[in-house]
Formats: C-alpha cells, sequence, structure tokens
C-alpha cells in the first residue's frame, strides 16, 4: 500500500526551516493535521490551511499582472 499523502504549497512558509511545501492526508479531513514535508513541523489542521489558501495575499506575479491591466486602463482610448 501506498502512503495517502499528498504535497501542497501553503502561501505561508514554515516557521521552522522556511519551505512552503506541506504533506497532509488524502482524504483531506477538516481536521487532518498538515504537516511541513520538509521539517514535519504540524503546520495545523486541513481546514486552517484551506481558509488560508482562500484568504492568501495576492501572489507577486498577481500584481504585477494587476499593475499592467491598470496601466492599460489608463492609457487614453486610441479613437476621439
Ligand atoms: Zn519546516
Amino acid at each position: 500500500m501506498g502512503d495517502l499523502s499528498e504535497e501542497m504549497r501553503m502561501p505561508t512558509a514554515c516557521p521552522e526551516c522556511g519551505s512552503h511545501s506541506v504533506r497532509l492526508s488524502e482524504v483531506k479531513n477538516p481536521a487532518d493535521k498538515v504537516f511541513c514535508s520538509s521539517c514535519n513541523t504540524v503546520r495545523g489542521i486541513y481546514a486552517d490551511l484551506k481558509k488560508e489558501l482562500e484568504n492568501k495575499p495576492k501572489s507577486e506575479t498577481e500584481q504585477l499582472l494587476e499593475e499592467v491591466v491598470n496601466k492599460k486602463g489608463d492609457a487614453p482610448e486610441p479613437s476621439r
């Protein structure tokens, strides 16, 4: 039997080792503990992790993309 776990990336880094990778059970029960995949520190339970993923601040890439979009929006209309 393989182990039923999968890895995910968290928006926050592990307080112990700075890794963003976490390991959690494939079953994904809300009460399942989520561990840091490099140092095995408990990062919290899946319910909290899910909340964190939903509330995560925009990544730098998304912020850059938004800036480009905003600049385009500021440009004067080509006609008129
Ligand atoms: Zn860690």
